[in-house]
C-alpha cells in the first residue's frame, strides 16, 4: 500500500526540483544541453546501487532528481532550437502525474470511463478543427503509429480483402521523397514492401509538384501522401491542388500534419492547412505543437467506418451508446495510456486561442531568424520559411562538425538536415522562452566557432 505521508513528501520534493528545473531553464541560466558519457552518468546517479538494492527515501530522491533533471536536455531553455519535441506545458504535466498514479488505460470504456470520454471529445474537436464533421478519430503513441494506422485503413479501402488474404502486388502508395521515414517504413510493414512507393515530383525544396502528378493508369493507387508540414524543411505541400487530384482520380489522400497541424487554431497560418478537409486521413501529433509530452497522436478519417474497417471491425462509435464504446478496435495497441487526458488539460488551461496564439509566436520567432540571418555575410538560407523550422548552411565548413562545435558546451540545441544532398544547420523554435537576444546569440556563435 501507499504510504499516503512519503507518496506526499516525495510529490512536494518533485513539485519544488521541477518548479526550479523549469525556472532555471526558461531563464537560460544553465546549459541546455549535457552530454556526459553513460557509463559516467550511471555512477553519477547510482543506478546499480539502487536497482539492486532500492531503499530511495524522500531525502536521497531529492539529490538523485537534482543530478538527473542536470544531466538532461532542456526543453524549456531558450536555447533548445533541437528536435520537434514539445517544450512541455505545466497542465499537460499534471495530466502525466495524474495518469501515473491512476492508470486508466483507455481503449477499454470501463478500464477508465472519464479518460475515455475525455479522448472522445479532444477528438469530437479535433476533427471538427480539420473539418471532418462526420469522422471518426483515435489516439496513438505517436505519429508513426497514426501514419501506419491511417495507412492501414487506406489499405481496407484499396484491397478490403487483404486483412484475410494479404496484400495485392499492385498496390502503390504516391509520396514526396522528404515525407517522414515512417511513411516508408509503414510500406513494409503492411506489406507492400518499399517497390510499392512511386516519389513524385517536387519543386527543389522537396514539395509536391501539383502540375507534375504521375500517369497512374493500370495501377492501383492505395494512398498519396502530402506533408503538412514536411519535417526536414518545415515546408507544406499544395493540399487543395493535392486533394483535388486524389477527388478525380479516386485516391486515398492522406495527410501528415503530426507537425503542422496545430496551425489550424492560428488565424494567421490556418491558409497553410487549406484542402485538409479534402483528406481521407489525417494525422496531428499533440506531443509537438500543442505542448504535451510524448506521446499523444491524433488518427483522423473523413469517414468514421473506414477507421473501423482498418482492423475489421464493424462498430461505429459516433454516439456514445449507452454502455460506453471500446476504442481498442482502432488502434495497433492493447493498452494506452490516458493520452487525451493531457491534450485536454493544454486546452481547458490555454484555451484554443492560448494555443493558436503559441504557434503563431513560435513561427514569428522563426522568422525572425530567417530575417536575422540573412542580413548577415555567409549565411545562406535556401527558402522564407512557412513554420517554425528553418534551415540554413553558413560558410563552406562541415555543418555537422560546425554543429557539434555549437552544443559542444550546452550553449544551443539544434539539428541538421539534407536539402538536395547538401548538409544544412536546422533550427525549430519550440521554447516559448526564445527572443531575439537568443537567435543573435546563435548567430554570433555560428559566425565564431
Ligand atoms: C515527427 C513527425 C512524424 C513522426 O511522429 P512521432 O510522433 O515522432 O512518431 C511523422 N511525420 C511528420 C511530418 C513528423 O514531423
Amino acid at each position: 500500500m501507499w504510504n499516503i505521508q512519503e507518496f506526499t513528501e516525495a510529490a512536494g520534493v518533485t513539485v519544488k526540483a521541477l518548479a526550479e528545473y523549469v525556472d532555471e531553464s526558461q531563464r537560460g541560466a544553465v546549459p541546455v544541453v549535457r552530454r556526459r558519457p553513460p557509463r559516467e552518468l550511471a555512477d553519477r546517479l547510482g543506478l546499480r546501487d539502487l536497482i539492486q538494492k532500492g531503499g530511495m527515501t524522500p531525502g536521497t530522491y531529492r539529490e538523485f532528481l537534482r543530478v538527473f533533471l542536470a544531466e538532461g536536455t532542456r526543453l524549456h531553455h531558450p536555447a533548445y532550437l533541437g528536435h520537434q519535441s514539445a517544450s512541455p506545458d505545466f497542465p499537460a504535466a499534471l495530466a502525466d502525474f495524474v495518469h501515473g498514479a491512476t492508470n486508466n488505460p483507455m481503449a477499454i470504456y470501463e478500464m477508465g470511463a472519464a479518460a475515455a470520454t475525455v479522448e472522445f471529445e479532444v477528438l469530437r474537436w479535433m476533427l471538427a478543427k480539420v473539418g471532418f464533421p462526420a469522422g471518426g478519430g483515435v489516439l496513438t503513441h505517436g505519429g508513426s503509429l497514426a501514419n501506419l494506422t491511417a495507412l492501414l485503413a487506406a489499405r481496407a479501402r484499396a484491397a478490403p480483402d487483404a486483412w484475410e488474404d494479404g496484400v495485392p502486388d499492385d498496390l502503390v502508395i504516391l509520396t514526396p521523397p522528404s515525407a517522414h521515414y515512417s511513411i516508408s517504413r509503414a510500406a513494409s510493414i503492411l506489406g507492400l514492401g518499399q517497390r510499392a512507393l512511386v516519389p513524385l515530383e517536387t519543386d527543389s525544396l522537396g514539395r509536391i509538384d501539383a502540375a507534375r502528378l504521375p500517369d497512374v493508369s493500370g495501377r492501383r493507387v492505395m494512398a498519396l501522401v502530402a506533408s503538412a508540414c514536411a519535417t526536414g524543411t518545415g515546408l507544406h505541400d499544395d493540399l487543395r491542388a493535392v486533394g483535388e487530384w486524389c477527388r478525380e482520380h479516386g485516391a486515398w489522400f492522406h495527410v501528415d500534419g503530426a507537425h503542422g497541424a496545430s496551425a489550424l487554431l492560428s488565424r494567421r497560418h490556418a491558409h497553410l492547412l487549406d484542402g485538409i478537409e479534402l483528406a481521407d486521413s489525417v494525422i496531428w501529433d499533440a506531443h509537438k505543437m500543442l505542448r504535451t509530452s510524448s506521446l499523444a497522436a491524433a488518427v483522423l478519417v473523413r469517414r468514421e467506418s473506414d477507421l473501423d474497417a482498418a482492423f475489421r471491425q464493424e462498430a461505429s462509435y459516433l454516439f456514445y451508446g449507452d454502455q460506453g464504446f471500446d476504442l481498442i478496435n482502432r488502434t495497433v495497441e492493447c493498452t494506452k495510456a490516458e493520452l487525451g487526458l493531457k491534450i485536454f488539460m493544454n486546452l481547458a488551461w490555454r484555451g484554443e486561442d492560448g494555443l493558436g496564439d503559441y504557434v503563431d509566436r513560435q513561427y514569428a520567432t522563426a522568422h525572425r531568424f530567417w530575417e536575422l540571418a540573412r542580413r548577415r555575410p555567409g549565411f545562406e538560407l535556401p527558402y522564407e520559411p512557412e513554420s517554425n523550422i528553418v534551415c540554413f548552411r553558413y560558410g563552406e565548413a562541415d555543418q555537422a562538425r560546425l554543429r557539434e562545435l555549437l552544443m559542444r558546451d550546452g550553449a544551443f540545441h539544434l539539428t541538421s538536415t539534407e536539402l538536395n544532398g547538401v548538409r544544412h544547420l536546422r533550427v525549430t523554435v519550440m521554447a516559448p522562452a526564445t527572443d531575439d537576444r537568443t537567435l543573435e546569440a546563435l548567430l554570433d556563435a555560428v559566425a565564431t566557432v
